[in-house]
């Protein structure tokens, strides 16, 4: 039975006021932001915000999703943002009676965080997601406008602000680069107080390899990881939610994935571009030009027709999915093949393992080895 989509991933700008080195979206395979509208319109907001209803009405959702993205989407201004989140609140409650809650958020590079934008969204139960590469200035030296300049002095004044409003901070998002020091990265953005952080693995695949993999190590990624999750498990109290660690640990323990990162859960999440195209996850895009690509619209099709879809009927299989090398693998159930998009490779296509398959497997059996171990202790 195919899963409905609980996380819409609404984009609000098609352009960014950072041109950061290693951003997939601008400069990857698929250019295909050139063609799109800026902004949304007023129209498209309304459109979207019905059909979102239409589909938590049929499915019987009690819980959606709303992440606002870019670009940046800040570049909108706030008042948009606000008015797409308030529209689809509206239209969800008149569909379903009031029985689905709207969770909204955006992210957002945190450069055009001011005190009167927090407070509106904050106002507007919208919570804010800043992405940033480590907590120091010079882990974020990839991070730069479109001339050059760096973006942190901008992004910090940002998060300062948004730390005197706990009840907006969704939290950081942070890429992982091998070439910090993974405990230096994890205690600096612990000085940003962030209620939850997301560790991401750059995205690559088997034709596109990721940055950092011709050491001598043979799992940079896993081992990097794997030392912050020491720090994080050895913490006397608890300092944030890592979301990476926090699924794998529930994998372990027989629950269902929260990302899409690990996990052989159905894929929930789906995209709705500037100009109403309905398109798979944008990490897509590193694999090949078009590969988000439904064909689908939000003026012409519902979000049903988009479970049907190749690409994504494909992800909803769970195990049946994935290469024979991850079927037969021993950790499969808690790795599931990693994220989708780090699985390609011209001429096979995503049947393959995930190109971070030493680094999933050496980051899952440690921490499998250190919950075994805490228990045998206790
Ligand atoms: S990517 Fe590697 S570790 Fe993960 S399930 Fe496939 S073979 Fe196993």
């Amino acid at each position: 039975m195919t899963a409905p989509f609980q996380q819409f991933v609404l984009k609000v700008h098609s352009r960014c006021n950072l041109a950061c080195t290693y951003c997939y979206v601008y400069e990857g395979p698929d250019q295909s932001w050139r063609d799109r509208p800026r902004t949304v319109s007023d129209a498209l907001m309304d459109r979207t915000a019905d059909r979102i209803a239409e589909h938590a009405a049929a499915h019987g959702l009690r819980d959606v999703y709303v992440n606002l993205h870019g670009g940046e989407p800040l570049l909108t201004g706030d008042g948009p943002l606000i008015r797409y989140v308030a529209a689809v609140r509206r239209a969800v409650a008149g569909r379903t009676g009031g029985a689905c809650r709207v969770y909204a958020s955006v992210q957002t590079n945190g450069t055009l965080l001011t005190d009167a934008v927090v407070a509106r969204l904050a106002e507007a139960d919208i919570k804010i997601g800043v992405s940033l590469d480590g907590g120091l200035a010079r882990h974020n030296h990839r991070r730069v406008d479109h001339a050059g300049r760096p973006a942190w002095p901008a992004a910090t004044r940002g998060l300062r602000i948004l730390r005197q409003h706990p009840e907006a901070y969704a939290g950081i998002l942070c890429t992982i680069d091998t070439a910090a020091d993974p405990i230096e990265v994890y205690e600096s953005l612990l000085e940003f107080e962030p209620p939850s952080l997301d560790l991401l693995l750059p995205h690559a695949n088997w034709s596109s390899p990721p940055p950092g993999t011709d050491t001598a190590h043979e799992a940079p990624y896993g081992e990097w990881l794997a030392a912050v999750f020491d720090r994080w498990f050895d913490a006397a109290e608890a300092r944030t939610m890592i979301r990476l660690f926090a699924a794998i640990i529930g994998l372990l323990l027989g629950r269902s994935s929260i990302t899409e990162a690990v996990g052989t859960s159905p894929v929930v999440a789906v995209v709705v571009d500037t100009d109403g195209t309905i398109e798979q996850v944008d990490s897509l895009k590193t694999a090949y030009a078009g590969a988000p690509v439904t064909g689908l619209d939000i003026f012409r099709h519902a979000f049903d027709q988009a479970l049907h879809h190749p690409g994504i009927a494909a992800r909803q299989l769970g195990v049946a999915a994935l290469s024979r090398t991850c079927q037969e693998c021993a950790l499969v159930d808690v790795c599931g093949g990693g994220n989708y998009a780090h699985r390609f490779q011209d001429g096979t296509g995503f049947l393959n393992p995930s190109v971070y398959c030493p680094d999933l497997e050496h980051l899952i059996r440690h921490i499998a080895g250190r919950l075994s171990s805490a228990v045998a202790d206790a």
